[in-house]
């Protein structure tokens, strides 16, 4: 993908001077060259902010001229933001892909049978596709497969803790979703588990289940809720701390 807007300052050379402001709460690299204009871009992949400015402009001057565009230089930002979640995966031979916390290399095989996947020794992940298939068409057989085996994973951890807890839900389900691992209504008993979770070791989703299950005795995370994930599951943090690590929406951290 190319700079949003492309500026002569790719010739740069040791006369220039980078560095950095904070303008509405927005980091801007500001570079001062030997030029007449100033030049503004938003660059891939994650919405990086630069000023080449002329070396006579002062950072005041730079300042207002970032707070100017700032509805542009925001949207730029988010598109940047939106766009490596579906451009990132190719979905071909070599790339990592991470199942139950395991890394896996994933060998694609064109076939004309069911597309299936199939994990093969400790590292290696067969995904079996039609000839000539979508980069699309490939992860959404990836991610019915990773919605199976969760379909699979979650119904012994409900039995086991739901006794314990001494709750019932009502339904539960699997989802997409952007911001949280799980979620629950407690009124409605249903709880719902990140599709992500099939990414994460086994421990990060058991720690979904509980959560979302004391969620049922207490709404808010407020200390009740605490002291009930502390008594049940007193290694809790360690589990959120290794799902923090790798953040929801952010996805090019395995290459
Ligand atoms: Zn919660």
């Amino acid at each position: 993908m190319l700079p949003t807007r492309f500026s002569t300052w790719q010739n740069t050379r040791m006369t220039t001077e980078i560095h950095h402001l904070t303008v509405s709460g927005i980091k801007v690299e500001v570079l001062r060259k030997d030029i007449k204009n100033l030049h503004l871009g938003v660059y891939p992949p994650h919405g990086r902010v630069r000023v080449a400015a002329p070396l006579v402009v002062s950072d005041e001057a730079v300042r207002l001229a970032v707070i100017d565009k700032l509805g542009w230089i925001k949207r730029q930002k988010a598109k940047f933001a939106d766009q490596p979640r579906q451009s990132q995966r190719e979905m071909v031979n070599g790339e990592s892909h991470y199942f139950l916390g395991q890394r896996y290399r994933m060998r694609v095989h064109e076939h004309d049978g069911p597309a299936r996947v199939a994990l093969r020794g400790v590292s290696t992940l067969d995904l079996f596709v039609r000839p000539g298939s979508s980069a699309e068409q490939r992860e959404a057989v990836l991610l019915r497969w990773h919605r199976e085996q969760l379909k699979a994973l979650i119904p012994p951890l409900l039995e086991r803790w739901q006794p314990i807890l001494d709750v019932q839900v009502a339904d539960w389900g699997i989802k997409k979703m952007k911001t949280k691992w799980g979620s629950c209504n407690p009124v409605a008993r249903r709880v719902w588990f990140n599709l992500e979770l099939a990414k994460k070791p086994v421990l990060c989703l058991e720690y979904i289940v509980v959560h979302e299950l004391v969620h049922l005795l207490e709404r808010h995370h407020d200390e009740r809720f605490m002291v009930l994930m502390d008594k049940h599951i007193p290694q809790w943090r360690v589990y959120r701390k290794m799902l923090i690590v790798t953040p929801l929406g952010h996805e090019d951290w395995d290459y």
